[in-house]
């Protein structure tokens, strides 16, 4: 059998090993138009930065230990250029002599990537605009800023790679603007959960200029928005996102998707039976949604090529979908996702879920050095199925998410989450750790003990808002409106508050207000609880006034 893949990093390379873990005697071919496989591309922003400062520290695997390790064949500068399906053959050109070569296949795998998105728009093909994909780009933009001396970058696009590039090209001392046509950075967050990410950048001396869409670059790379801002640089950097390589499927008559990537069954297979398809170019499920989508990550596109490997070799594996479990890490933040965020469960016309925003420390208190963690849950309020959930912090985000994570996997819910027994030390969480705490507070909510009130509430005079903090805090900031009755007072003014209007009641965090609402609710008051207290409102009026600055 000979096996023929397209596409030597994250998904052909995972595939091309795995089959050769599971098939002895096959022919394995990698062919890779690009000068390396196996590289790490997720590094490329480092490497630019300066923090990876050794190019070979990319390169996960070489053509030659391709071939010692494994006996696979790999291809460099070879590019497809045709799939004839009927005859099972691959047109292949060599790139540099220009030569042509077909190779029969018994199957082939498609792991093409994506490629940076460029859209139409004046200057965008000049010297200096980049866009960041394989390791020559990450090394066309060290050059050219050591050539030019330049000190000023524009990055267009405000997703995980521009982020990204932002920080780096900070952490090499340049001047950076950020320009995000979308009020927010981060677009798979939800605003109030990527305001505390677009304020650590600011702080960081990244200029935002948000709800700003690129129209074009002059010649001397000053970058005009749409909305009249020109941004002078020395340095553009598009990442805008990526579109899926589907050109070789779309000229084979390969079954495309609804989003423009590579249809697949379960088992990466593509409407061809010899031909199976892997990573950034597949549409894939989403496992909370059930939508069809396009996910540009590094461990769906692996774990895809290892799937394709077992169907080739006749193996039972099936690809379970995604979920969009990510993280970036930012000036000494972390922001990470998982599941759906609030605002894709609306886009997918869902209302049957609730939220609790929780700000717990990242471990015990009163061991130095705790850290806080914004965690945002979501579920759905029926039975506590988990949907979603998103982090920031400074600490030990990427364990809450990746708990939650398994979890949704799992199909499990808020209860068992109360229910977990996670690693407990004063220096690494608490005895009630923050994905235990989110829990109680979900599983509180599904069993009726506690009634949320929705932030949106608020702006429909809806009841009396009733701060329960002591009055030094209520002084130095409260929602608009709010009545100050400090949790240790609630017992003994009772008589200050109405019986027939809601109270909407918050704290700082949301602790103290869990323990007014249960004292209020069994007093005969209807009380609900702002989750995630004055912190998560002071996020979510930041987010709703996004800063331009000019
Ligand atoms: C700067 C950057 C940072 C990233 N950071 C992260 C991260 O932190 N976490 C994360 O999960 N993901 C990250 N990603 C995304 C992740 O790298 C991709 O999702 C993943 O590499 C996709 O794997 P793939 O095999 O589908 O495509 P790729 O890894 O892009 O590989 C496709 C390969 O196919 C080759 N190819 C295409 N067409 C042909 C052809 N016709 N003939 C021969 N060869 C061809 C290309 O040259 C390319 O080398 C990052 C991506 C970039 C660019």
């Amino acid at each position: 059998m000979r096996i023929v893949i397209i596409g030597g990093v994250a998904g052909g390379a995972s595939c091309a090993a795995r089959a050769r873990r599971l098939n002895e005697q096959a022919e394995i071919l990698l062919i890779e138009r690009g000068p390396f496989v196996s590289f790490a591309n997720c590094g490329l922003p480092y490497y630019v930065g300066d923090v990876i400062p050794e190019e070979a520290k990319l390169l996960v695997a070489s053509p030659d230990s391709f071939r010692e390790r494994f006996n696979i064949e790999v291809r460099t500068g070879h590019e497809a250029t045709a799939i004839l399906p009927s005859e099972r053959k691959l047109e292949v050109r060599v790139l540099g002599s220009g030569e042509s070569y077909q190779v029969d296949y018994d199957a082939l795998v498609l792991a093409p990537g994506a490629s940076p998105l460029r859209p139409p728009l004046p200057g965008l093909d000049q010297e200096g605009v980049f866009a960041l994909r394989t390791l020559p780009d990450a090394r066309a933009i060290r050059d050219f800023i050591a050539r030019r001396h330049a000190s000023r970058a524009v990055v267009v696009g405000g997703g995980f790679i521009g982020l990204e590039m932002a920080e780096n090209l900070v952490h090499r001392g340049l001047e950076v603007s950020l320009v995000e046509m979308l009020p927010q950075v981060m677009p798979p967050f939800d605003p109030e959960m990527a305001s505390p990410i677009a304020e650590r950048m600011t702080r960081e001396g990244v200029r935002l200029l948000l709800g700003q869409a690129l129209a074009s670059v002059e010649s001397d790379l000053t970058v005009r928005t749409r909305e009249g801002l020109a941004v002078p640089a020395d340095l553009v950097i598009l990442a805008l996102g990526v579109r899926p390589e589907t050109a070789l499927a779309r000229a084979a008559g390969l079954e495309l998707g609804e989003r423009g990537g590579i249809r697949v069954d379960d088992q990466m297979r593509t409407s061809d039976p010899h031909i199976w398809a892997v990573g950034d170019a597949v549409e894939v499920r989403d496992v909370v949604t059930g939508r069809w989508g396009l996910l540009a990550l590094a461990g769906p596109a692996q774990r895809q090529g290892r799937v394709a490997a077992a169907s080739i070799c006749g193996r039972e594996a099936r690809f379970r979908g995604v979920q969009g479990t990510a993280i970036v890490g930012l000036f000494g933040l972390a922001a990470g996702c998982t599941g759906a965020s609030e605002r894709a469960l609306r886009q997918a016309g869902r209302d049957d879920f609730s939220v609790v925003t929780l700000h717990p420390g990242h471990h015990a208190g009163y061991y130095p050095g705790a850290r806080p963690i914004t965690l945002k849950l979501i579920f759905r309020t029926s039975d506590g199925l988990i949907l979603g959930a998103q982090a920031v912090g400074e600490e030990a985000v990427d364990k809450r998410l990746d708990v939650i994570a398994m979890a949704i996997g799992k199909q499990a819910t808020v209860f068992d989450l109360e229910e977990c027994e996670l690693c407990y030390a004063p220096q690494f969480g608490s005895a009630k750790d923050p994905v235990n705490m989110a829990g109680m507070i979900a599983a509180n909510v599904v069993r009726g003990d506690l009634s949320l009130a929705l932030w949106e509430e608020l702006n429909e005079h809806a009841g009396l808002v009733l701060d329960v903090r002591e009055p030094h805090e209520f002084e130095r900031g409260h929602i608009p409106g709010a009545v100050n009755l400090p949790l240790g007072q609630l017992r003994s003014r009772l008589a200050e508050l109405p019986t027939d209007r809601k109270l909407l009641v918050y704290c700082q965090v949301g602790q103290r207000a869990y323990y007014a609402t249960r004292l209020l609710a069994q007093r005969g008051f209807a009380p609900a609880l702002l989750s995630g207290g004055y912190r998560t409102w002071q996020n979510r009026t930041a987010a709703q006034t996004p800063q331009v600055a000019r």
